[in-house]
């Protein structure tokens, strides 16, 4: 269980007892191998002794996975769409023989190949105890989000119809893909952060408040 303490988030293990609920809300659209549950606490006792530490000099960073999911399901639709491609034949030529589809699939796999250098970097930061590798991961996993989806989109179109099947892995990469720029931090959120830090909003923000141009 993670909790506020003075504002700090702190992680208690916990033993269900009958202060917890189950709520059945996980009936998702994508990534449905993954398994969150909503739970209610009623006057839940969090037991010090429960109480999880690091070691002193080590950080939790419990972030550092999730671009890899979105890496993980980004792949398995470039295969999905290049195992199509190659094997639809139109007017007598596989659909990989139009020039509009190389010109895509280079430009989607160029980024995916950055996105996994990305991590890769992140990962390697997290390794070294670096607290860079915070913003480093947040970055990754902004950018492995987007390059999904992209890469599921350009799915559907050289898809066709038979990509939006039901049957085809092709749908099926479209709602993962997405899934992955909900799961916190969602995109939106690192977006917000990364923007504000980049056009130095809360300096600005805070210099007002010290010369009193903000009530
Ligand atoms: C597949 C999947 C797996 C998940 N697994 C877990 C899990 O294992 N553990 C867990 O705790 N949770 C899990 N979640 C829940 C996830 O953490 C939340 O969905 C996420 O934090 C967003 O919160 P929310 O769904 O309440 O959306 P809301 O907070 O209601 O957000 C709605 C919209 O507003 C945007 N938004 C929200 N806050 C801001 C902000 N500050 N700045 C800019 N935009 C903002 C969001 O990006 C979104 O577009 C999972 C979700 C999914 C989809």
């Amino acid at each position: 269980v993670n909790v506020a303490i003075d504002g700090e988030p702190v992680f208690f293990g916990y033993e269900p007892d009958e202060t917890l609920t189950i709520i059945p809300i996980w009936d998702t659209l994508g990534l449905r191998a993954t398994r969150s549950q909503l739970l209610a606490f009623d006057e839940t006792l969090l037991k010090d002794s429960h109480r999880a530490t690091n070691p002193p000099g080590r950080f939790n960073a419990i972030n550092a996975g999730l671009s890899n999911i979105s890496i993980g399901v980004a792949q398995a639709a470039l295969d999905a769409l290049i195992d199509h491609a190659r094997n639809r034949a139109i007017s007598g030529r596989p659909l990989s023989h139009q020039q509009w589809v190389q010109y895509e699939v280079a430009d989607v796999e160029i980024k995916l190949t950055a996105v996994k250098a990305a991590t890769r970097r992140a990962l390697r930061l997290a390794d070294l105890g670096d607290p860079a590798s915070f913003a480093a991961i947040d970055r990754a996993k902004y950018l492995a989000n987007k390059v999904a989806v992209e890469i599921a989109q350009l799915g559907v179109r050289i898809g066709g119809a038979s990509g939006f099947l039901r049957g085809s892995p092709i749908q099926r990469h479209l709602r993962d893909a997405q899934a992955g720029q909900l799961m916190a931090y969602s995109t939106e959120v690192i977006a917000g952060q990364v923007g504000k830090l980049v056009l130095g909003v809360d300096e600005e923000s805070a210099r007002a408040e010290r010369e009193g141009d903000r009530p």
